[in-house]
């Protein structure tokens, strides 16, 4: 078989190693071909050394002499989109945030395959990605392990035929929290996920369910459903990782112990399925699987991101960004946790929706949500 070229981009995170786990554990079948990262860091030049790729992209100008000689090196504010931009088999999109939508766009220009991770350039890029992968045959294939799932079950019947996408959600470390509880957590509790070992930023995004709000409008792009049929159901083992319901009631579910190797794997072999480093899932020892209503007046996130859908001119991006630009305050210590949601439904009553035709339109959008959370934010102290 022929070796496959890969990117993968944002390397040093949590799905970008995993990626990397997974590549080492099929060398017959996947190369390297470039790595990116945010930073100059020690994991990255390590990650270098290891994989000798043609190319290595870092944001942060890094230091020549402790990359190897014959990878070429690309730095500043573009690294990542530079790298994107170069033809390959297959680009792992595994940055965080809305900056990933630059590289995804120039990945679409490349018309290879997309395995993607990142779900706020969906949910911003909206029609203008769809147009971008369409117009040069470019494949997405999700990594989210939801989306992946919803993926593999959309396989078992036309798209005419099914009745509802059902997310299912962990609920996060809170989910049995009242609103009062929520005052008070810590950000140590946040960063406590009970089934998931990730980035901050998505765990953080896990606890006070922006997550599944922004996943809810990642399907939606992805497979082309509307609000009306894409529903969620908290399963705090995250073990069924969505499900599709078809017209005739039948429910078909992805099962498997939480594994992002698994998901990122079946991206980068899609259709094809071949053995993996996921463990066995054994539902006979002790798994009780639990479903409890994800109720939108309960979860602030959820109702938001229905609305948001339900509206589009430009209400997700203002979501994202809005949730982006709390997060980071919220990281900061500048406000607390339940602000967040505050934050985010303050921005979204400010915004009047409109058109988003073009990129310029995109980015004006983001940039007025965060910029209205900013301030904001400033008036809650
Ligand atoms: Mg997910």
């Amino acid at each position: 078989m022929k070796q496959q070229t890969v990117l993968v981009l944002g390397s040093t995170g949590s799905i970008g190693r995993q990626t990397l786990e997974v590549l080492q554990s099929q060398p017959d079948r996947f190369t390297v071909l470039g790595l990116s990262a945010d930073r100059d860091s020690e994991a990255f030049r390590a990650q270098v050394r290891a994989w000798k790729p043609k190319y290595a992209a870092c944001r942060q100008q890094a230091d020549r002499s402790a990359y190897p000689k014959e990878t070429e090196l690309l730095c500043g504010e573009d690294a990542s989109e530079r790298l994107a931009s170069v033809p390959c088999d297959c680009t792992v999109l595994a940055i965080s945030g809305f900056a990933a939508l630059k590289p995804l766009l120039a990945a679409a220009n490349n018309g290879g395959r997309i395995a993607i991770a990142n779900k706020e350039s969906l949910v911003c890029g909206g029609a203008l990605v769809d147009a971008a992968l369409q117009a040069h045959g470019a494949q997405l294939v999700p990594i989210d392990s939801e989306q992946s799932a919803l993926f593999q079950c959309l396989q078992n019947g036309r798209k005419s035929e099914v009745r509802r996408l059902i997310l299912t959600a962990s609920g996060g470390p809170f989910f049995r929290k009242s609103k009062e509880e929520l005052e008070h957590v810590t950000l140590d509790q946040v960063l406590r996920h009970p089934t998931w070992n990730m980035g901050r930023k998505i765990t953080l995004d896990s606890a006070t369910l922006f997550n599944k709000g922004l996943e809810v409008i990642e399907a939606a792009r992805l497979f082309g459903f509307g609000a009306e049929q894409i529903g969620v159901l908290i399963h705090p083992q995250s073990i069924v990782h969505s499900m599709v319901e078809y017209c005739d009631r039948s429910v078909i579910a992805n099962l498997a112990v939480p594994d992002m190797r698994l998901p990122i794997q079946y991206a980068l072999t899609y259709p094809e399925r071949t053995g993996s480093l996921t463990k066995p899932l054994d539902l006979a020892s002790a798994h009780d699987l639990e479903f409890y209503p994800a109720d939108p007046e309960r979860f602030g996130a959820l109702r938001l991101a229905y609305d948001a859908l339900r509206t589009e001119g430009g209400c997700p991006i203002v979501y994202n960004g809005a949730n982006e630009q709390a997060a980071e305050l919220y990281f900061a210590e500048k406000i607390r946790f339940t602000d967040i949601e505050r934050c985010v439904e303050a921005a979204l009553n400010a915004f009047t929706p409109r058109p988003i035709d073009t990129l310029e339109r995109v980015w004006e959008t983001d940039a007025w949500s965060r910029a209205f959370v900013a301030d904001y934010a400033k008036t809650m102290r």
